[in-house]
């Protein structure tokens, strides 16, 4: 079998393809192989190649299926009004999906009509030879479009499969990250309550297995709270229950909670210079205010594994409530601060790698936040400690 190099357009078409191919979508190897002779081929004739071997004949030509040699290579048929011209052959860099393979055979069909197209030429007069020129630049110009329409919808779906890609592969980091997070208390539970079994245990030890029972209980309960919340409101948004409320009384409450079960640190609340009363009224959900000023409270503590003072300050200022929850904590690396309002994401540094938790908490309370038509943000310096801003309108 000889390729066809006798019509100089043939071989141009050839190398275009070839070329475009490689160039805009990276495929590795991208060729046009056109037979000789193609009224005359017999299945054995084409089949005496090493590469196009019978079973691949036999594929694309008797059963018309595109030929896939491997998983990232691809042979499709040339053919055009019942004749045999060639094949085209593709090699990427990654597994050919359905639609790509459907798209490269639209391809290949106004290919292979370019080709019959060309090779007409070959055995009639040059004055009809001129007339076909016309007809066959025009017909080029138009494969010509179809091949970077092709080319461009090859990108789009390739950017799609990428992303794809992405996707899945975060998904199971997210997987085996919950399934660690979740384990692990669970193997605090498991490992205390089988000292509890044990018949002579010193009372000190009894009530210290309990308390890390309880402890590891409560947190397990906490990330499962932030999952179903997660699946609730992205499945159903904030149900809110909208009324007048003040900020002062709800971090009072909170307060009043935490202290007392905490005495590593110190609490101080701060609402402001004077003696009169200030209220800091907003309008908001008095459950989900609480439960922002929880989440935040509950991580000034968790990231303060030494202690330290923990401040919450309410202004009324300008026309907003603003709430500040400062701590003097493990604090934050710069890079770490701009993502942790993302899902799932958690700061991995030397201080804070051995703190337990999904990463959804702070992005949770943003979303809650903003649905208050609020705002929150986070100033923080490794090692020294973090302070959390939320604002509100005030009312
Ligand atoms: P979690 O605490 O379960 O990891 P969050 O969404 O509440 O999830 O917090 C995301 C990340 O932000 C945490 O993993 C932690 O690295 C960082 N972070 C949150 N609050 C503080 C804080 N007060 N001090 C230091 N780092 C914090």
């Amino acid at each position: 079998m000889r390729v066809l190099d006798d019509v100089p357009e043939l071989e141009e078409l050839k190398n275009k393809v070839s070329s475009s191919f490689k160039e805009y979508l990276g495929y590795e190897e991208c060729d046009v192989h056109i037979f000789e002779n193609s009224d005359k081929n017999t299945l054995n004739d084409l089949a005496n190649s090493s590469f196009f071997d019978r079973h691949l004949m036999e594929e694309m030509f008797i059963k018309k299926k595109p030929y896939v040699k491997s998983p990232n290579e691809l042979c499709l048929p040339l053919e055009c009004y019942e004749r045999t011209l060639g094949v085209i052959y593709f090699k990427g860099n990654n597994v050919f999906e359905p639609e790509r393979v459907s798209l490269l055979w639209a391809f290949s069909d106004q290919l292979a009509v370019r080709i019959s197209d060309l090779q007409i030429p070959r055995h009639v007069s040059s004055n009809f030879k001129e007339k076909f020129r016309d007809i066959s630049n025009t017909i080029f110009d138009n494969l010509k479009g179809f091949l970077e329409a092709s080319i461009e919808k090859l990108k789009l779906l390739e950017e799609q499969n990428q992303k794809l890609a992405e996707v899945n592969q975060l998904r199971t980091e997210l997987i085996n990250n919950v399934s660690h997070e979740l384990r692990t208390p669970l193997v605090s539970i498991l490992g205390f309550s089988k000292i509890l079994q044990r018949h002579e245990i010193s009372e000190d030890l009894v009530h210290e297995s309990s308390e890390q029972i309880q402890a590891a209980g409560a947190r397990l309960s906490r990330m499962i709270d932030d999952l179903i919340q997660l699946n609730r409101v992205e499945s159903k948004g904030w149900d809110l229950n909208l009324e007048i409320v003040d900020l002062g009384e709800i971090a009072q409450y909170a307060f009043e909670e935490f202290a007392p079960f905490n005495t590593k640190n110190k609490f101080i609340l701060d609402l402001g210079e004077g003696d009169e009363v200030t209220k800091f009224d907003v309008e908001g959900d008095r459950k989900l205010l609480r439960q922002i000023l929880d989440n935040l409270i509950t991580n000034a503590i968790k990231y303060s594994p030494e202690g330290g003072e923990i401040r919450c300050s309410l202004r009324k200022q300008d026309g907003f409530i603003d709430v500040a929850i400062q701590d003097q904590g493990i604090g934050m690396l710069a890079e770490e601060k701009s993502r942790i309002f993302e899902r799932f994401y958690r700061a991995k540094n030397d201080k804070s790698k051995n703190i337990a938790g999904l990463g959804l908490g702070l992005s949770i309370c943003k979303d809650a936040v903003t649905a208050l038509n609020g705002t929150i943000d986070c100033d923080s310096s490794y090692s020294e400690g973090s302070r959390f801003n939320v604002r509100f309108h005030a009312v």
